[in-house]
């Protein structure tokens, strides 16, 4: 498969305002030439909020869009406007496990920045075609534990980054 005949989903998990999906489905468009195609909203995730912490359970969201069928998308991306945690950090700008097909990024964090939720979207994007962090200093792979982090990194990958995407879309 070419990077032009693949198409993401972009899903909006609870109440998200459009200029984030729209911003995201621009750059996977003009970044990696990647179609995308903006689902309906599905309802805010309840089930998976902690009442101990006050966040919400990355995992057991993604856990639930991975049962789920997305016509037409090879793999997806859900953004929600809620505060994310896994079990070993206090909190998660994005998730996706390597390989899968349901990325989830948080805009809880973001401050209203569509750029930075552009950033944290392509990152697990590149997780889910089993990208590992990267040390390149300005590359979208690299790791941010907070925004101040994100804000270092560009909303691209490097060279070698972009080469083992390329190869994992042939190969899909
Ligand atoms: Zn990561
Ligand atoms: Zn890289």
């Amino acid at each position: 498969m070419n990077l032009n005949s693949f198409c993401l989903g972009i899903q909006p998990v609870g109440k998200i305002d459009p200029i984030y999906l729209k911003t995201i489905a621009g750059s996977f468009l003009g970044g990696l030439g990647m179609k995308s195609l903006i689902l309906p909203s599905l309802a805010h995730p309840e089930y998976a909020f902690d009442k101990r912490r006050v966040q919400y359970d990355a995992g057991i969201i993604i856990n639930k869009l991975e049962t789920m069928k997305f016509k037409g998308c090879n793999t997806v991306i859900a953004l929600v406007d809620a505060d994310l945690f896994i079990p070993v950090f206090s909190f998660v700008l994005g998730e996706a496990k390597m390989g899968g097909k349901c990325a989830l990024i948080s805009l809880y964090r973001l401050r209203k920045n569509p750029a930075r939720a552009v950033k944290v979207a392509i990152h697990e994007f590149g997780h889910l075609m089993n990208l590992d962090h990267c040390h390149e200093k300005t590359c979208v792979m690299r790791f941010s534990k907070n925004i101040e982090q994100l804000d270092l990194i560009s909303d691209i990958f490097c060279k070698y980054c972009l080469d083992t995407i390329k190869y994992m879309i042939k190969k899909n």
